[in-house]
């Protein structure tokens, strides 16, 4: 692997993280072991080697300070997960060497310090896989057996933590040491076996999830499938109506005009939900968004989208004035551009009172292109505001205003608004109007020229 490749494993993932926290910890425990010192130095009067203890903490001190100096000066270098490793292991390494002579150094198995070394267990294996965790302990292991062998045949000395209490050390040595390693023992296998667990449930979670994924994904596509064979018999219903209000098919009366009016609004009503549920689909379905990009004139778009919805605005006397530049272009989806616009213009509408205004404002900001849609109409309680980009999410009170409605506009014109790389924010006051505010790049390098306009053509 080379050295400045990312850190892919789970295992290794979080290393860097978990080092810096180590260091933290060691520091903490640099800190407590000079205070404990001082503390016994001052008060107690135990026979202990002051000054190799002293010296062993200025040790730990010099230690741990290489090993943040390093660590900052890696951090920026995303080493490779062998680098980061090895120096996780010397890390390791030298906190199992200076626990021991610590405790050696001051009653080896009189002092309870050596129960700390389940702290250095646990600490190795969120790291290390259980073999590794049971080569440290195998080795402590023998290490502790070797220096109680070695005491015990007064082969080195014993630093006794309290001269009083050294008298039975020796007849009790070997049940505190099959104690404590019996405990390091136990805690290994322990903590491997939760951490095995939680794996496997992790594994688990992960597959469930990606379960769910697929059939979210079948659903997506069911639904596109049925929308779509929908739409066709209901845009037909909208036809024949549209031609019995013009005359087409003869002479009608007044009043079957005005009952085809309204089961026109209403076919109206339900190709538009169908249209969001198409796009809703579409963009579940695929896993990023794919759009075509061309060079195209926001003012066009804007007006277009208007358009679109003058009856709607005409039949609740709202006027829908636009200030866009005639010349503010942007190479981007018209797909993309149509889903935000028509679905923030016609929400502006539906939700706002007869005689309001509409504002569809487009202007340059720098390097972007500022999109603000505004109304005067009912707003938007501030607990709900958080809360009307989730999918199927109608607040209280336009559910009371505008029975049909799918919840589905806005998560779509958030995900176009996101596959544009661009931002969208909202701000409203309860009964007093509604502004959405778009940001988006002038140019989208991310989606599909369109071939048409290969060799940089701008629609005109
Ligand atoms: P729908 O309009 O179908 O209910 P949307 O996803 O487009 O779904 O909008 C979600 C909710 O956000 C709406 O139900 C409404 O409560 C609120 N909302 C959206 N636009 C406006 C607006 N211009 N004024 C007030 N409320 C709005």
């Amino acid at each position: 692997m080379n050295a400045t490749s990312k850190i892919e494993s789970s295992e290794y993932s979080d290393l860097n993280k978990v080092i810096g926290w180590f260091l933290a910890l060691r520091w903490i425990a640099c800190g407590g072991v000079f205070v404990s010192q001082l503390v016994i130095h001052l008060f107690f009067h135990y026979n202990l080697p002051n000054n190799v203890l002293f010296t062993f903490t200025g040790l730990l001190f010099i230690a741990n300070l290489s090993f943040t100096i390093y660590y900052i000066l890696i951090k920026s270098k995303n080493l490779s997960r062998n680098e980061l490793k090895a120096f996780f292991h010397i890390q390791v390494c030298s906190d199992y060497v200076l626990l021991f002579l610590l405790s050696y150094l001051t009653g080896f198995l009189e002092n309870p310090l050596c129960y700390y070394f389940v702290f250095h267990i646990m600490l190795t294996s969120f790291i290390f896989s259980s073999t590794i965790v049971y080569i440290y302990v195998g080795s402590l292991l023998v290490m502790l057996i070797s220096v109680m062998a070695a005491e015990f045949f007064r082969m080195i000395p014993h630093f006794p933590l309290n001269p009083t209490t050294n008298a039975n050390y020796f007849d009790v040595m070997f049940i505190r040491g099959a104690g404590l390693c019996t405990t390091l023992i136990i805690a290994a296998y322990l903590i491997t076996s939760i951490k095995r667990r939680i794996e496997e449930r992790g594994r688990k979670i992960e597959f469930e999830l990606d379960r769910y994924k697929s059939l979210d994904k079948i659903k997506s596509n069911f639904i596109l499938q049925v929308t779509h064979e929908i739409r066709g018999p209901i845009a037909a219903l909208k036809g024949f109506h549209e031609m019995i209000l013009k005359g087409i098919t003869g002479e009608t009366t007044q009043r079957t005009r005005e009952t085809l009016r309204k089961a026109n609004r209403r076919t109206e009503n339900l190709l538009t939900m169908i249209d969001e549920m198409i796009d809703y689909a579409y963009m579940k379905a695929e896993e990023k968004i794919r759009y075509g990009i061309t060079g195209l004139y926001l003012k066009n778009i804007i007006d277009a989208n208007i358009d679109l919805f003058l009856n709607a605005a005409n039949e609740k006397d709202i006027q829908v004035a636009s200030n866009c530049s005639r010349d503010l272009s942007l190479i981007t989806s018209r797909d993309l551009m149509n889903i935000i616009f028509s679905n923030l213009i016609s929400n502006a509408i539906k939700y706002s009172p007869a005689k309001t205004t509409v504002r569809v404002n487009a202007e340059k900001d720098k390097d972007k292109v500022h999109i603000m849609v505004k109304d005067e109409g009912i707003g938007i309680k501030s607990d709900e505001l958080d809360r009307i980009f989730e999918e199927f999410y109608r607040t209280r009170r336009a559910r009371e205003i505008v029975k049909d409605g799918t919840g589905l506009g806005l998560s779509i014109v958030q995900k176009a608004v996101e596959a544009l790389n661009g931002k969208i924010s909202v701000y409203s006051e309860e009964g007093k109007g509604t502004t959405f505010h778009i940001y988006l790049p002038s140019s989208n390098p991310n989606g599909t020229k369109n071939e048409k306009n290969q060799g940089g053509n701008n629609e005109q």
